[in-house]
């Protein structure tokens, strides 16, 4: 609504440099990617980052529910889209209409999606997934040569992958990925046995692509990295990829907050000395998060400034000092101000979140402009 997309509180998306995010992965790996876009894009916007991708040449989209994929096909986005997250019988017929890749983890899965399209008279579009070692959705490679085989054998599927999905690889001392890989490896060879046509095998996520170059294969599946951001504390920035979010506000408030004065709910902070506090206006309503509380910082003209009490669910406040600040002074609290940075990895350390976590929980009260 136009009421929102007035708030001086936004998120800004770099469409540049998501492009370049996904090139300098490209040049690296030497696959096709395809990009995992599922979540409002990792908080940067569903629709607006696809089509970005496909306008630079993505290969291929992931998304985890079929509403996402059809959202995608609604905005006009027609490269391949792979759904990701397992199926429900009533809504195969949806995947089909739209175009959309299914994951397929079993053989009763199978004939579902068989029974549909001939239903149907079209032919469904499937990527096997194999567990190698989450135990989530996927057939456990050790039994998998059945549902390989009916595959390989249907009339009513073409099978465009296989896939498994690594569950420590943002860690590069990791040995699960290791064994993850090899698994995955023992569940390919079924289609050498039978004389099959080899379909695209894909593992990596950011983890793998960042650290685990053995786990590359046909096609790799970063997300969180695409965004400029590593997966986990032990992850490295082995690929120069930038930051894709800013979020930034503006100050709605000044005053002085005098010696022995608490701030905010439950009176947890107290001014040790008569000091100057700004309000912000943004909190865990928009999805900020709380346990920022008298944790994290904010960046005003390029200074760091440390948040000072309880978070609010639409403000909260920070202690300048005796630094000045002006009503509608820039806020930024995730990312670059005059030289000074603070990465969505520092906000999900102070705020005891993953960078998954601090991305997603980015609401859709906050208006995204793309730059
Ligand atoms: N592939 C699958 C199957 C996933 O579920 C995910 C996300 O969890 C990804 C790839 C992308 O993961 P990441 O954001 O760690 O790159």
């Amino acid at each position: 609504s136009p009421a929102a997309n007035d708030r001086p509180t936004r998120i800004v998306v770099d469409l540049g440099r998501l492009a370049s995010n996904l090139h300098l992965i490209r040049a690296r790996v030497g696959v096709p990617v395809m990009a995992i876009v599922k979540a409002n894009a990792y908080g940067h916007g569903l629709v607006p980052v696809a089509r970005h991708l496909q306008t630079v040449g993505v290969e291929r989209l992931g998304v985890a529910f079929v509403e996402e994929g059809i959202a995608l096909r609604r905005a006009g986005v027609t490269v391949p889209v792979l759904v990701l997250g397992g199926i429900f019988g009533p809504q195969v017929a949806q995947f089909i209409e739209h175009d959309l890749e299914i994951t397929v983890s079993s053989l009763d899965k199978l004939r579902q999606v068989e029974a549909t399209a001939q239903a149907m008279g079209r032919r469904a579009a499937i990527h096997l997934k194999i567990d190698t070692g989450m135990e989530r959705i996927g057939v456990h490679s050790y039994s998998c040569g059945p549902l390989i085989e009916a595959a390989c054998a249907s009339r009513w599927c073409v099978l465009k992958g296989i896939y498994s999905h690594l569950a420590c690889a943002d860690d590069p001392d990791s040995p699960m990925t290791a064994r993850q890989l090899e698994r995955f490896q023992e569940a390919c060879a079924h289609f050498e046995r039978l004389g099959a046509p080899m379909p695209t095998r894909h593992l990596a996520n950011s983890g793998g692509v960042l650290h685990f170059p053995d786990t590359w294969l046909d096609m790799v599946r970063p997300g969180i990295a695409l965004y400029g951001v590593l997966p986990g504390s032990a992850s490295k920035r082995s690929i120069a990829v930038e930051p894709v979010m800013s979020l930034v506000s503006k100050v709605v408030y000044f005053k002085v907050v005098k010696a022995g004065n608490p701030v905010s709910y439950g009176a947890t902070w107290t001014a040790e000395h008569d000091t100057r506090v700004v309000t912000v206006p943004i909190g865990y309503g928009d999805g900020y998060p709380r346990a920022l509380s008298s944790r994290g910082e904010v960046l005003i003209h390029g200074q760091r400034h440390p948040i000072v009490g309880r978070v609010c669910m639409d403000q909260f406040m920070i202690d300048i000092g005796r630094h000045s600040a002006w009503n509608e002074d820039e806020v930024v609290l995730i990312g670059e101000q005059r030289g000074e940075a603070i990465s969505v990895e520092t906000v999900a350390e102070q705020g005891g979140e993953s960078p998954y976590e601090v991305l997603v929980g980015l609401n859709e009260r906050i208006p995204r402009r793309y730059v």
